[in-house]
């Protein structure tokens, strides 16, 4: 209700609108929807603004306004429609409004909202009354409490500070009416409740400016108080009341705690508000409910936080100074600085030591491929020396054939004493020049593709003593008194007779180089059967004698001892090492042992060993040989001149040419060709030679091809050939025979051995061939044929019956099976290959795979007996066999076609 300046009094209507009440005419005039601009008829409050202007509150449609004068209604701009319960104007005209959304302040001149401070117990709460205090500060009511105002003016515009008031201020505990709060003159406010009335006067109020302090009570951990001086995980966490710690250690498994404080402020304690913030955690302060007393924290990663709190007491006083706690989360250990610095080395030191490996390695890696290069560089130095030392030795043994061989003759014929003499120290001389250039090459061979082992089975003391005889001569020249011993007449075993010769040789010529004149020279064989069989054979000289010290080194290559006194043994130092490896070869064993005070004995042990039968007894090597054998074995077989067989010599040094005319043309007629090429054209003659001697290397045509020649065709295979040559490498001999040749002769070679070799050759191929040895060699293709179809197809039937009947023996060898038919191995080989085109061993090997599967088809044997049964010793072979020549492994076989 409010009266104007012409006494009209103005009413706010709870649902009829605006009423004015004309003093003059005591009547209403009344302001409705249906008869202003008024938008509600349920009006809530009423203020006159100044004479000409009057502010209607709508119960929900906000404010209007009432020009008096014109006694027109518009709405106010800028508030919006709130639901009005009251409207005040103050003294510095603003507009307060309560309303159920809350408060707004108005700035009715400038038509602009003020920002009011944000309390959360006055934001969005509907208030009920306004009042203004005698200093300008505003007083409401919001449900039970009543809030104040403060409206302090500064150079930048107003600032709000706000209290709020309750029941503990003394304010009964029930809500505020509507509009029920008015300032009486004395400055007392009155507010009405449920209850009755609340007055107070804001100029006599007394406030609390006490700055409460605030104090730490207690800790709690995971929900358990923390008592002073106990231990937690074994540590004392309160050494003293919370409140006189500056500290406090925490592991980082504690980390649910709470901490609790209060202030020293004992008046309206539960007004206190608490502001903490912690520092290493919260960037801003947070304010704690009111009545809260405490802050609890969980999960706080291990570090180090500074815990402040301040209060603000009833009155809105703050604390100035700030309670500190500092708490330390600790890590643990595998989070601790220690563990950091740890790790750190740890990867540090990893990271040092790939580092290091990496460049080890590499240089490693480096060097190794400096020396792989070195060892490259140095070994095709080593090559080259080898070759042209080799080249050296070749070209060597090829000259001096040709001086011992004419020698050998001219000793022959030689009666007179002196002139023999002469020649004897010539062809000794050669013959040591001869001995150090296959000693150089065996060396040499050793060196580059290790020795080889060609066993053959003969009487090993016949030979040792053929080898010791061949020194009876320096022994006579040197006064040496030289004997040789044997336990047995004859021994059978199985030995390498070139090896064998060479180590006696090497040992004699030692033992004859180092003992003076009047000495002796023993060499005894003995037959030692213990657990195993061996063959010894001792050469004992009383020599100088060797030092203990040099019997460690002297098997070495290149060792050599001082020699005390005896300037003319010279040598080169590799006898002894070719002795030492040859043994070993035939995995026996030599030692050296002082000879009794005076010389030395070398021990050389062979295991006894068997291998088929020798094909033919081992010859003595072409050293030392000093003439001694006579031609009369080799004697003419028949007299009648143009019988005489005839051989065709083919090399391309004249004098070599020369040489063998002179030498075997008492028994045979010869023909000389220069080449391959000129021989073969001489063969095309109607006369066909009865043997090819030929050397292998040769312009125009070689010997191995000249050889292959003769053996493919058909007009000439039958003639044997013998190739000659001063290669001596196994390889080259397995050449020449792969290439048919019937035999092969090493030069230097003893003139009488080839003479010998020549005429068995000659015999057996005119038993072969009886029509071959007439010299008219006319040969009917047609009936020879068919006739050697026959003869083949016994050959093999014979093969086939002999394997067969041998097929559980592992060592049925090639050798055995040539014996067996009468032929020579390389012959055999030569005509099974033209007939089956499968080599010996081949032959051998399928005949026992075709019966492994029949046993396989038909028998209950396992695979392993099987491969017994046919002979293999090994079932791994047998399968890897039987598999290239069916296609599928044994096993496989047997599942699928056995019963
Ligand atoms: P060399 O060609 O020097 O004789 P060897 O290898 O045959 O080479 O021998 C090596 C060394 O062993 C020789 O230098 C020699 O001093 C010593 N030697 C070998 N056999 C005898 C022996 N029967 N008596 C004394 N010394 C020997």
């Amino acid at each position: 209700m409010q009266e104007d300046a012409d006494g009209r009094i103005w009413i706010a209507t709870l649902s009829n609108g605006l009423q004015c009440l004309n003093p003059g005419t005591g009547k209403f005039d009344t302001y409705r929807q249906d008869n202003s601009g008024l938008k509600d008829n349920h009006l809530s409050a009423l203020c006159l603004w100044d004479t000409q202007t009057l502010l209607i509150g709508c119960a929900t449609e906000g404010i209007q306004v009432m020009d008096l004068s014109t006694r027109r209604i518009r709405p106010l701009e800028g508030l919006g429609r709130v639901s009005v319960n009251e409207l005040y104007k103050d003294s510095r005209e603003w507009l307060w409004v309560a309303a159920r959304e809350g408060l707004t302040a108005f700035d009715y001149k400038r038509g602009k909202v003020i920002t009011l401070p944000q309390m959360p117990e006055l934001t969005g709460k509907p208030v009920s009354a306004i009042a203004e205090d005698t200093s300008g500060n505003i007083w409401i009511t919001v449900s039970n409490r009543i809030i104040n105002i403060k409206v302090l003016r500064d150079n930048q515009g107003y600032s709000f500070e706000t209290r709020e008031y309750d029941n503990n201020d003394g304010l009964q505990t029930s809500d505020f009416n509507l509009r029920a709060m008015k300032r009486l003159q004395d400055g007392t406010i009155l507010a009405g409740g449920l209850y009755g009335l609340n007055s107070f006067n804001p100029e006599r109020m007394h406030y609390n400016r006490l700055v409460p302090k605030v104090l730490f009570t207690s800790l709690q951990l995971m929900n358990e108080p923390v008592s002073v001086g106990k231990e937690y995980d074994g540590k004392v966490i309160l050494e003293q009341s919370l409140n006189f710690v500056r500290e406090v250690n925490l592991a980082y498994h504690q980390h649910i705690f709470k901490v609790s404080f209060t202030t020293d402020n004992l008046i309206l304690p539960e007004k206190t508000q608490f502001i903490y913030q912690l520092e290493g955690f919260h960037k801003e302060w947070v304010t704690l409910p009111k009545g809260e007393h405490g802050v609890t924290f969980t999960s706080l990663t291990p570090g180090d936080y500074v815990l402040k709190v301040k209060a603000v007491n009833s009155d809105g006083y703050a604390s100035t100074d700030i309670a500190e706690l500092r708490i330390v989360v600790h890590p643990p250990f595998w989070l601790s600085v220690w563990a950091f610095i740890f790790y750190t080395i740890l990867v540090l030191g990893i990271l040092v030591w790939i580092y290091s490996a990496i460049l080890k390695r590499e240089r490693e890696k480096f060097r190794m491929k400096q020396i792989e290069q070195e060892a490259a560089k140095n070994e095709e130095i080593n090559n080259m020396k080898f070759r042209f030392f080799t080249n050296i030795s070749h070209e060597l043994r090829t000259p001096l054939t040709l001086i011992i061989a004419p020698l050998e003759e001219i000793l022959k014929e030689t009666k007179d004493a002196t002139k023999r003499k002469r020649l004897l120290l010539m062809y000794r001389n050669a013959q040591r020049l001869l001995m150090l250039v296959n000693q150089l090459l065996d060396f040499r061979k050793g060196e580059m593709n290790g020795h080889r082992l060609s066993l053959t089975e003969g009487d090993i003391v016949g030979y040792i003593h053929g080898v010791c005889d061949s020194f009876v001569l320096m022994a006579d020249r040197k006064q040496i008194r030289f004997s040789f011993f044997s336990v047995m007449d004859r021994f059978p075993m199985a030995f390498d007779a070139d090896k064998v010769g060479k180590v006696v040789m090497n040992l004699l010529s030692n033992a004859f180089k180092y003992t003076p004149e009047g000495g002796c020279v023993t060499v005894s064989l003995e037959h030692l059967a213990d657990a195993e069989e061996f063959l010894e054979i001792k050469v004992a000289d009383t020599g100088i004698g060797i030092s203990d010290e040099d019997k460690k080194h002297i098997f070495d290559r290149f060792y050599q001892t001082e020699h005390k006194g005896m300037e003319e043994a010279t040598g080169t130092g590799i006898g002894l090492s070719l002795v030492r490896d040859f043994v070993t070869l035939h995995e026996g064993t030599v030692e050296v042992f002082d000879n009794g005070g005076t010389g030395t004995v070398f021990v050389v042990r062979l295991p006894v060993k068997h291998v088929d039968v020798a094909a033919s007894l081992p010859v003595v090597p072409e050293m030392f040989d000093e003439g001694t054998s006579s031609s009369e074995d080799t004697g003419q077989v028949e007299t009648e001149r143009g019988r005489f067989p005839l051989l065709l010599v083919v090399d391309d040094n004249p004098d070599f040419r020369e040489f063998m005319s002179a030498t075997l043309g008492l028994q045979y007629r010869i023909r000389t060709a220069s080449n391959g090429k000129e021989a073969w054209e001489m063969m095309q003659e109607n006369e066909l030679p009865d043997l090819v001697v030929s050397d292998v290397m040769m312009p125009e045509m070689d010997g191995n091809a000249l050889c292959r020649l003769i053996k493919e065709t058909e007009r000439t295979s039958h003639i044997p050939v013998i190739l000659l040559t001063a290669k001596q490498t196994i390889d080259s001999q397995l050449e020449g025979l792969q290439t048919g040749a019937d035999d092969y002769v090493t030069k230097p070679f003893n003139t009488d051995i080839l003479i010998l070799r020549i005429q068995k050759l000659i015999q057996r191929n005119r038993s072969h061939h009886p029509e071959a040895g007439t010299g008219r060699a006319v040969i009917d293709p047609e009936p020879s044929t068919i006739a050697i179809t026959s003869l083949d197809e016994k050959l093999i039937e014979k093969a086939v019956k002999y394997v067969e009947d041998n097929m559980s023996r592992s060592d049925l060898s090639v050798e055995e099976l040539s014996r067996e038919l009468g032929m020579s191995r390389v012959h055999l080989y030569k005509r099974l290959l033209q007939i089956t085109g499968k080599t010996l061993i081949e032959f051998i090997r399928v005949i026992r795979l075709k019966r492994a599967a029949q046993l396989l088809r038909e028998s209950q044997l396992h695979v392993s007996e099987v491969a017994f049964e046919v002979g293999f010793n090994n079932p791994k072979y047998f399968s890897r066999y039987f598999k290239e020549e069916f296609g599928v492994l044994p096993s496989v076989y047997q599942e699928k076609e056995g019963k």
